[in-house]
């Protein structure tokens, strides 16, 4: 809650206004937003949607990354990590907990069920994907600034004001960049976090 200067996000990306601000100073700000308190794991028919996740701030898994094709094996580490498992498959979100489907009713206890949280998602397309996901409850804005990287999903950290970034992405003392501290790539508050962002508002 350090509110630097106030900006609301709706012009945070207007660019240009070169504040030679305090960028440097303490870049521990990891409290000053909310983080999302549900994990995700999405399965293999999910991929588009998995981006989107993590540009609002989840911690996103996929099943593809991760090299998991078997619904056990979803089930297992969805439960291990304590992922709610997102699925177009019918079948197995009826092995989750909560498969869509109205205010978190328990299910008969019949066979063996996994303590999984579980989201059917029907839609094909990842907008009507993220419009159910939004009716389940969960928040999908783009959140402050980016925290996670979009392409694998682990911390970003703030690029410090002398660092170099790579050809694609601005320079840091004109815009605020975050680099994945396990792929390096970097992210800013330009194009396509503004694209995100529409197709949210959009929804
Ligand atoms: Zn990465």
């Amino acid at each position: 809650m350090n509110d630097r200067e106030g900006n609301d996000s709706s012009d945070a990306n207007c660019g240009s206004n070169d504040g030679d601000g305090d960028n440097g100073g303490g870049d521990s700000d990891d409290s000053d937003w909310p983080p999302r308190e549900t994990a995700f794991l999405c399965d293999g028919m999910l991929g588009s949607l998995v981006t989107y996740c993590r540009m609002c701030g989840y911690d996103t898994a996929y099943a593809l990354d991760r090299d998991i094709e078997a619904d056990d094996r979803l089930l297992e580490v969805a439960e291990r990590e304590k992922r709610t498992l997102l699925t177009r498959d019918r079948q197995l979100a009826a092995r989750t907990r909560t498969a869509g489907s109205g205010e978190g009713t328990e299910k008969k206890s019949d066979e063996h069920r996994f303590g999984v949280n579980g989201l059917l998602l029907e839609s094909r397309d990842v907008t009507g994907q993220l419009r159910e996901l939004r009716a389940a409850g969960y928040e999908l804005t783009v959140t402050e600034r980016p925290v996670r990287c979009g392409r694998c999903n682990a911390p970003l950290e703030a690029v410090g004001n002398g660092e170099n970034t790579p050809a694609y992405a601005p320079n840091v003392d004109v815009e605020d960049v975050w680099r994945c501290i396990e792929c390096e790539q970097c992210f800013w508050k330009g194009s396509h976090l503004e694209s995100v962002e529409r197709t949210l508002a959009e929804l």
